[in-house]
């Protein structure tokens, strides 16, 4: 069989890669281990989040699946930060586990070009004649897809061992069989390959819980659809369901100590790096000794399913001391599990071997996306695939690509962070790794985006145009109140448009959505011009700063324990080494200048620093739903 394009895996990335090219007419294939688990939630059952929910709305601008799905799926809708200012406020959705895949699997059926095939990619075909070019797949039951290029996005499969107290599993999430041929064909044909692990917490009985000892968390009032292409009538589409809080105790925290010793990650059965930013409980009690608690959300799985997902309890304990250890916590006394937590421990392919585009070096045709680039989360997947789709679809098409540049998307961040740094634990997207992010807000993705979508034919004229008439009685509504000296009232805390305008006989009408964008560009407006100047100021003009050798990171306050880490393993001497650091994020850097201007006093005034972490209970320590 030939096609244009191969995809190989339909978890988030494989999903959006192969909707993309089916979409831009390439006669596409798609090749997974189980049609039934496509678009499957591997672990929390929430699209969306701090810097998730921006990656899902660029997504969307650039017309891909996961918001619409997760609408239709959705159970409870949230406004992340909703206190704090709009570059860190964020979209989060939990959705009805089985109806989110089921919603992105009807997609992919009715997709026209797009042939699904169940199967196991054990090789990649390659013409080694000049620079090697992609010629198709081969399945290990031999059949072979021709194609002019593949999109691998094989997740958490490649060499997948599943880790759970003594107990060691080959599969790549509980249910599923690994891929176990793949890495060999990747290794033999000159790719590098490096290890990672995640984690997942057990599934929990809902009638077995005492909801009266938690604290209800509802869902907002008046939620809003994640995707601009949903149909705002009849939304939501399901019945709401609330979520809970309850947390840790002192008695959870000597549970776990107690039984360290019997932890896979502990007695060093587990080689590879996990996710920072969703540490397994056994991990954060170690790691966070001084906390006397964390946070655990109880969210449910849908309203046909009799499980609860607790947020927060990741781990790959062995079951006796995971029953332990929850029975501890308020609501869990007597709670049965349905299914015990565990890690899962997998190869990945270090990004640096990647072109900005997501296609390999060394390979031409081949496109790599999702967690295999060696990052966590559906977002992140799904955003990469989309990228790699288009970007396959691009070349065999003989048409330019999308290389997102850092200031017009976090999704154009993301990628250059993969290629340009690399990773060395799983990475997972952060708004303080923009230095845009003023600009980068969930509520501009259709603005910044919508132009590159209707040149690669995602969007249509028509589609177009409505987008940009919106935004330009935005622009003009922004340019009347400055001309009449209302601008400033606007800018006011606590003001709104309506009472800032009240008086005014001339003033349009607008729908809501417009007025509120009108709020929040006057409101941010002058801060973007500051940090704009401040980008361009601070450019190099402090790179030969020295950095004093007995200079003490651990000191600065705002910084997250990653950034110390970093800092202090590296020792830069000059601030441009520092700054140009993997890892260290803009708003980290603005935030060191500061403190080593005080040590080495430079010319002051490097504006306004903003808080490193996106967390707002700070560094390691998920108190927004996480994982
Ligand atoms: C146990 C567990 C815990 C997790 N915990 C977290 C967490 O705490 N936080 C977080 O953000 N993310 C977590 N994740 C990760 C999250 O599931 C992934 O980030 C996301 O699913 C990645 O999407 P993907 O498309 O890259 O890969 P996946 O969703 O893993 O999909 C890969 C697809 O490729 C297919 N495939 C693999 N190899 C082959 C092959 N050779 N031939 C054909 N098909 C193949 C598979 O069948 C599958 O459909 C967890 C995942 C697991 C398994």
């Amino acid at each position: 069989m030939t096609f244009d394009l191969v995809v190989v895996g339909l978890g988030h990335a494989g999903c959006e890669a192969a909707l993309a090219a089916a979409k831009l007419g390439l006669s596409t294939a798609a090749v997974t281990l189980r049609l039934d688990r496509a678009a499957v939630m591997s672990c929390n059952p929430a699209i969306g989040g701090t810097a998730k929910g921006h990656l899902v709305k660029e997504l969307d601008a650039l017309g891909g699946q996961m918001a619409l799905s997760a609408d239709a799926a959705g159970t409870h809708f949230v406004t992340l930060n909703a206190s704090k200012g709009p570059a860190v406020q964020a979209t989060r959705v939990l959705c009805d586990r089985d109806a989110y895949s089921a919603h992105v699997q009807a997609a992919l059926l009715a997709q026209p070009n797009l042939t699904l095939i169940q199967g196991e990619v054990a090789r990649l075909e390659v013409d080694e004649s000049e620079r090697p070019r992609i010629t198709g797949v081969q399945l290990v039951d031999g059949r072979q897809l021709k194609a002019r290029a593949v999109v691998v996005t094989t997740g958490t499969f490649l060499q997948a061992v599943l880790h759970r107290g003594p107990v060691r599993d080959v599969g790549g999430r509980l249910g599923d069989a690994a891929a176990s041929a793949l890495s060999g064909a990747l290794t033999s044909l000159g790719l590098e390959l490096g290890r990672f692990k995640t984690g997942t917490p057990a599934r929990l009985l809902a009638r077995s819980i005492d909801w009266n000892r938690c604290t209800r968390q509802p869902s907002d009032a008046m939620p809003r659809p994640f995707s601009s292409r949903t149909d705002t009538a009849g939304f939501p589409q399901n019945a709401l369901l609330d979520c809970f809080v309850t947390h840790t105790t002192a008695a959870t925290h000597q549970v776990l100590r107690d039984n360290l010793h019997r932890s896979p990650l502990f007695q060093g059965h587990i080689e590879g790096r996990g996710p920072r930013y969703c540490p397994s409980v056994e991990d954060k009690v170690h790691r966070f000794a001084h906390r006397p608690r964390h946070t655990v959300f109880l969210e449910p799985e849908g309203h046909a399913s009799p499980l609860v997902y607790p947020a927060g309890l990741s781990t790959s304990l062995p079951d006796d001391v995971q029953l332990e250890f929850l029975r501890t916590i308020p609501g869990l006394e007597a709670v049965e599990v349905e299914r015990f937590g565990y890690a899962v421990e997998y190869d990945y392919c270090p990004p640096t071997q990647l072109l900005p585009t997501l296609e390999t070096r060394r390979i031409a045709g081949l496109f790599f996306a999702g967690q295999l680039n060696g990052t966590s989360g559906y977002e992140e997947a799904a955003v990469q695939g989309l990228l790699a789709g288009l970007n396959a679809a691009a070349q065999v098409r003989g048409v330019p690509g999308l290389v997102l540049g850092r200031h017009e998307a976090h999704a154009g961040v993301l990628v250059d962070e993969l290629v340009t740094n690399g990773v060395d634990e799983p990475f997972r997207m952060m708004t303080s790794r923009s230095e845009h992010r003023l600009r980068l807000r969930e509520g501009t993705a259709t603005w910044r985006l919508s132009g590159h979508a209707h040149r690669l034919g995602l969007l249509s004229d028509e589609q177009l145009a409505r987008i940009r008439d919106d935004e330009a009685r935005v622009n003009a509504e922004l340019a009347r109140l400055e001309r009449n000296g209302r601008l400033v009232a606007l800018r006011r805390p606590g003001a709104t448009w309506d009472a800032a305008t009240s008086d005014d006989p001339a003033r349009p009408v607008l729908p809501a959505a417009l007025i509120e964008a009108v709020e929040v560009e006057a409101r941010y407006a002058p801060y973007i011009v500051q940090a704009d100047t401040e980008l361009k100021r601070r450019g190099q003009a402090f790179d030969a700063l020295v950095v004093p050798t007995a200079f003490d990171f651990g000191a600065i306050r705002g910084l997250s324990n990653e950034i110390r880490e970093r800092l202090a393993k590296a020792s830069p001497r000059t601030f441009g080494q520092l700054r140009t650091l993997r890892g260290v994020t803009p708003a980290a850097a603005t935030l060191v200048l500061i403190h080593l201007q005080r040590v080495a006093p430079v010319p002051r005034g490097t504006g306004a620093v903003e808080n490193d972490v996106d967390n707002p209970a700070g560094p390691g320590a998920p108190d927004v739903p996480g994982c």
